[in-house]
């Protein structure tokens, strides 16, 4: 063993072993999603959803699963693996994101005893354990004042010993981990050592997550319950009087109409603006899973002179209608050494409060925002003169309403490429989740036409106004469901209403 040399020249070689949390992207620590973002690289498994490294979008990210991985790596060789990264190019931080929590049969001993070792500084920053929280979301409470006193969690594994069941007798609740395919011989043996037969049981497969399932029984049924829901790994079983309490406490299960009324749903966010996040919030809120796919990505324009050109001199209307769209006329000015001072000449409006709030933010107050959002309200509401000019930063996808207005008004309509909506990739892992989503959000047509095109098949969808609707079905989807008003409450009101089935007939009434 070596420690640390506090003497030797400062390097960055740091381990940090992660509790990734069961699966549900929201129960991972405050602390794991700081050590995470910190991170040069990233080590993960295939318990820890792939969804929490949008934490650290500029890691490099090495995928130590030992399931679906074609060549099998040993527990030596990601021991090993932790230690070379760690010690790589002078030292890098290291993120070992791990399932669950750290230390429950995750081998994360092991994998803190190699750093040791290696000499290499680490944390271990705990998470929430499958054991605890699989039965949590299944309704079902590890302890209860009336029914269960203590709980054990062991591992159905055999491989690893197998546990020794006469001595759990005394404890109320068992939580059986790795254990779904030896059920049949666990459940025989707990009998044996003395458990009724008649022991309420549960099985729960992916808990905390969109395809969580679980299956019911007793000690003598639930194999065979098993079998025929066809669950398999990774599945928790609990074992004691407390499995019971799901029958009252299913909160998450779709349907319960007690976890909101997304409980129990995936909803695809599909938009990558800057309100992405605040909308998953409100789904989240609903009680829904939330996956967060980008299918557009925003770039620079390869020659910003004609915004230059356009700006230069120009005294009349801004129009700006994103936040994007604020972001990039700033780094805009930066490049060209200059500030929000060389706007002082021009008048500002804003599409809706989040690009004015994006405003305000760079210390810029819009002269005018819409009483509705939206480009067609803008146009129409603009306090501007017959003969002012409009000049519009946008992108090369915008749509042509916001002209069409103003030039009926007899305004001067002018538009000048500020950044560009570009196409994202998401991967084929992300893509068949977004297929396998009980409703995606979509907040405006270019986005609905590029899901129509990548996903290639119809999905339940809601959209944020009419025009999107429309470009939606456009786009071929059939089950298409408006939101009342350009609110992301409103949006998230029609994801519930389009996974509830009675998406179609608003579809048809806005439609
Ligand atoms: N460290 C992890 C456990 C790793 S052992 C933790 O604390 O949760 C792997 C086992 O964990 C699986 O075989 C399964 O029994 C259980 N498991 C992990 N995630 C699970 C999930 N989302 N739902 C049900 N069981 C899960």
């Amino acid at each position: 063993m070596s420690f640390p040399d506090p003497s030797a020249p400062a390097s960055r070689a740091f381990v940090s072993l992660i509790g990734a949390g069961p699966g549900d992207p929201g129960l991972i620590t405050v602390r794991g999603v700081e050590a995470l973002s910190r991170a040069d690289v990233v080590l993960f498994d295939y318990l820890a959803n792939p969804e929490l490294l949008r934490h650290c979008p500029d890691a490099e990210t090495i995928y130590v699963g030992k399931k679906g991985f074609s060549e099998y790596i040993s527990q030596e060789q990601i021991n090993a693996l932790i230690v070379a990264k760690a010690r790589e190019g002078g030292g890098r931080r290291v993120a070992r994101l791990k399932g669950g929590d750290v230390f429950v049969f995750g081998r994360g001993g092991e994998e803190a005893e190699a750093c040791v070792a290696a000499g290499v500084p680490f944390e271990v920053v705990p998470g929430v354990t499958s054991a605890i929280a699989a039965p949590a979301y299944a309704g079902i409470p590890v302890t209860h004042r009336e029914s269960a006193r203590s709980f054990a969690v062991l591992t159905g594994n055999t491989k690893e010993g197998g546990a020794h069941y006469e001595r759990l007798s005394g404890v109320d609740t068992l939580v059986l981990l790795m254990g779904v395919r030896n059920l049949d011989g666990i459940a025989a043996d707990l009998i044996a050592s003395g458990r009724s037969p008649d022991t309420p049981a549960a099985t729960v497969q992916w808990g905390t997550t969109p395809q969580q399932r679980v299956a019911t029984g007793t000690l003598a049924t639930i194999a065979r319950a098993v079998r025929e829901a066809g669950l398999e790994a990774p599945a928790v079983t609990v074992v004691g009087e407390v499995a019971r309490l799901r029958d009252t406490l299913r909160w998450f299960d779709a349907g319960s109409g007690f976890g909101g009324p997304l409980a129990g749903r995936s909803v695809a966010v599909t938009r990558t603006r800057d309100g992405a996040s605040a909308l998953s919030e409100v789904l989240r809120a609903r009680g829904a899973n939330v996956l967060e796919v980008p299918l557009i990505r925003f770039a620079e324009v390869p020659d910003d002179s004609p915004v230059e050109d356009a700006l230069h001199d120009f005294g009349g209307w801004l129009l700006l209608t994103s936040n994007q769209a604020v972001k990039s006329l700033f780094s805009f000015l930066e490049r060209r050494g200059l500030d929000a001072r060389a706007l002082a000449r021009m008048k500002i409006a804003a599409v809706g409060p989040s690009t004015a709030r994006s405003l305000a933010e760079r210390g810029l107050r819009a002269d005018f925002v819409p009483s509705t959002p939206g480009a067609v309200h803008l146009g129409a509401e603009l306090p501007a003169r017959p003969g002012d000019v409009a000049l519009h930063l946008t992108s090369q996808v915008a749509e042509d309403d916001l002209a069409r207005e103003l030039e009926a008004r007899g305004l001067r309509y002018e538009r000048a490429e500020l950044y560009r909506t570009e196409p994202a990739r998401p991967g084929e892992h992300a893509l068949n989740r977004l297929r396998a989503a009980d409703v995606v959000t979509l907040a405006s047509g270019s986005a609905a036409r590029h899901l129509a095109a990548l996903a290639g098949i119809d999905l339940t969808v809601a959209a944020m106004g009419p025009q999107t609707a429309d470009a939606a079905r456009r786009a071929g989807f059939t089950r298409v469901t408006v939101a009342e008003t350009a609110t992301l409450e409103a949006l998230a009101d029609a994801a519930a209403w389009a996974v509830a089935g009675r998406g179609e007939g608003l579809g048809e009434r806005e439609g």
